[in-house]
C-alpha cells in the first residue's frame, strides 16, 4: 500500500484515539468527538487513493446516502432517543464488518489461516450484532413492546451458538468454502442475534447495546486485519475496548451481572414488600420556601427532568437558590435517564459548573446533612426497596440516598412508575413531599415564587 494511504489512515487512527480521551471528560467531550469525526474523514478520504481502486461510483454513491441519512437523523434525533440511534449505528457497524467477511468468503481468494479465522470470528460477532442491534432498536423504539421468550431460551441460545461455531470451523477447515456453507453459517449468526436478544427486557437493553458496541469494534478490527487495513484494526480495538468497559461499568451501576442481564430477564414482580403510608403534595410556593430557607439543597435529576427539557430552568433556580446563600448541588447516578452520562451532557448543556456535579459514590455521605433533596423526574434511582426488597427486580442496585435527605421534595407529573415498573416506597414516607405537574413549568413555578421571596 503507497505510503501516502497508510500514513492517511495512521492520522485517522491517532485522531480516533485522541478523540477518544477527550470524550473522557464532559469539559473536552464536544471536542473529542469532532475530532474522532475528523479522524473517520481523513481514513475514508485516504482510502480513495489506493492504487487501482474499483467502483468509484458506487463507493461515493453509498457516502452520499449514508452521509445523508446520517446527517439529517443526527440533527432531528431528540436526546431521549439518543439510545436507540446508538442502537442503529452499532449494528450498522456490524453488519458492514459481517458483509465485508461475507465479500471476502465469496471471493474465494485464499487467506492465511489466521487471516481466515479473524474473518470468521469477526463475521459471527458481526452478524449476531448486526441483527442483535436491529432487535434493541425496536424495543426502545416502542416498535417490539414485548419481551419474547422462547420455552427453553437458555437451551436454545447454547444450540445456536455452538451450531455457528461448527459451521465457522468448518469454513476454516475447507477454505475456501462453498457457498451453502458460506449461507448457512450467516443465517444461523444473524437469527442467534435475533434469538439472543429478543427476551431481554428493556431496562437492561442499553447495557446489551453497550455490549454489542464491543462486538462490532472486535468484528470491525478483525475485519481490518483481513484487508490488511490498520485504520480499521485501530478504531475497531478501540471501540471494542471502550464498549467493553462500558458494559461493565453499567451493568455494576444496575447491581446486574452480564450473565444475569443477558440470560435472566428483568421483569416487574409486582410481588414484594407491600408499601405503608400515602402519598403527600405540596404546592410550588411551599416548596420554594423550603428551598430558599435551607442551607443545603440535593437535586436529583432523572429521566423526567430530560423529557421535559427542564434544565436551564432547573439551573435558572439552583442560581437564585446560590444567591440567596443556599449550598447546591447535583448528584447524578450512573444510569439516571436513559443512557450513560444522559444527566451529565443535560446539565453542562445548560451551563451547570462541572464542579456542582457529583456521582454517587461522592455524593451518597452528604444526604444525610442536606435540608432538602429535590428529585426531579427521577424515580428508579432514588427507590429505596433496591436496597432492602429481595423481591423487587432492582433490588441490589446502588440508589441515591435521597430519602435520607429531613426532606425530600419530588417533582413528577403523576403516579407513573419509573423505567424497572416498579412502585417507589420513597414517596410514601414521611419526610417526602410530592410535587406534581411536567417538570418544566414547575421549575418555573417554583423561580416565579423565589423571586417574590428575595
Ligand atoms: P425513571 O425512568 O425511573 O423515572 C422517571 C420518572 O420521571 C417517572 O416516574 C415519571 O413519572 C417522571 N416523568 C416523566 N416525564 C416527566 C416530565 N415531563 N416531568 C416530570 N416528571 C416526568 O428515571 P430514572 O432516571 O430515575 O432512572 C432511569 C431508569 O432507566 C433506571 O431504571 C435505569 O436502569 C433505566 N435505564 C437507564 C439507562 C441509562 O443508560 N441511563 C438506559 C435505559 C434504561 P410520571 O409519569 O408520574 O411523571
Amino acid at each position: 500500500m503507497p505510503i501516502y494511504v497508510q500514513g492517511g489512515w495512521f492520522i485517522g487512527a491517532l485522531l480516533f484515539i485522541f478523540g477518544l480521551k477527550g470524550m473522557s471528560s464532559p469539559a473536552s467531550a464536544r471536542q473529542g468527538i469532532v475530532t474522532a469525526g475528523y479522524g473517520m474523514l481523513v481514513a475514508i478520504a485516504a482510502t480513495f487513493f489506493i492504487p487501482g481502486l474499483q467502483n468509484l461510483a458506487l463507493m461515493l454513491a453509498a457516502l452520499l446516502l449514508g452521509g445523508a441519512a446520517a446527517w439529517i437523523s443526527g440533527k432531528k434525533v431528540q436526546m431521549t432517543d439518543m439510545p436507540q440511534m446508538v442502537a442503529i449505528y452499532n449494528g450498522m457497524g456490524g453488519g458492514a464488518a459481517a458483509a465485508i467477511a461475507a465479500i471476502e468468503f465469496a471471493k474465494g481468494d485464499s487467506h492465511s489461516l489466521v487471516a481466515t479465522s479473524l474473518a470468521v470470528v469477526g463475521a459471527l460477532i458481526g452478524a449476531v450484532s448486526f441483527t442483535g442491534s436491529c432487535v434493541a432498536w425496536a424495543k426502545l423504539q416502542g416498535v417490539l413492546k414485548k419481551a419474547h421468550r422462547l420455552p427453553a431460551q437458555n437451551a436454545v441460545n447454547v444450540v445456536l451458538a455452538l451450531v455457528s461455531a461448527a459451521l465457522g470451523l468448518a469454513m476454516i477447515a475447507c477454505a475456501p468454502a462453498e457457498p451453502t456453507l458460506i449461507l448457512g453459517f450467516f443465517v444461523i449468526a444473524l437469527v442467534l442475534g435475533l434469538i439472543v436478544t429478543l427476551p431481554i427486557g428493556g431496562a437492561d437493553m442499553p447495557v446489551v447495546i453497550s455490549l454489542f458496541n464491543a462486538f462490532t469494534g472486535l468484528a470491525v478490527g478483525f475485519e481490518g486485519y483481513v484487508l490488511g487495513n490498520p485504520a480499521l484494526i485501530i478504531a475497531g480495538i478501540v471501540v471494542g475496548a471502550a464498549g467493553t468497559l462500558l458494559t461493565q461499568l453499567m451493568a455494576k451501576a444496575m447491581n446486574r451481572p452480564l450473565s444475569n442481564i443477558l440470560f435472566t430477564p428483568m421483569v416487574a414482580s409486582g410481588g414484594g414488600e407491600a408499601i405503608t403510608g400515602t402519598m403527600k403534595e405540596l404546592s410550588a410556593l411551599d416548596a420554594a420556601a423550603m428551598m430558599r430557607y435551607a442551607a443545603k439543597v440535593i437535586i436529583v435529576p432523572g429521566y423526567g427532568m430530560a423529557v421535559a427539557h427542564a434544565q436551564h430552568k432547573v439551573w435558572e433556580m439552583t442560581a437564585i437558590l446560590e444567591e440567596a446563600g443556599v449550598e447546591v448541588k447535583f448528584a447524578i447516578h450512573p444510569v439516571a435517564g436513559r443512557m450513560p452520562g444522559h444527566m451529565n451532557v443535560l446539565l453542562a448543556e445548560a451551563g451547570v459548573p462541572y464542579d456542582k456535579i457529583f456521582d454517587l459514590d461522592e455524593i451518597n455521605a452528604e444526604f444525610g446533612q442536606a435540608d432538602v433533596a429535590l428529585v426531579i423526574g427521577a424515580n428508579d434511582v432514588v427507590n429505596p426497596s433496591a436496597r432492602t426488597d429481595k423481591a423487587s427486580p432492582i433490588y441490589g442496585m446502588p440508589i441515591l440516598d435521597a430519602d435520607k435527605a429531613q426532606n425530600v421534595i419530588v417533582i413528577k407529573r403523576g403516579k407513573g412508575t419509573g423505567y424497572s415498573g416498579v412502585e417507589n416506597a420513597l414517596f410514601y414516607t414521611d419526610n417526602c413531599r410530592m410535587l406534581y405537574g411536567d417538570a418544566q413549568p414547575m421549575a418555573g413555578e417554583i423561580i416565579q415564587h423565589l423571586k417574590t421571596m428575595g
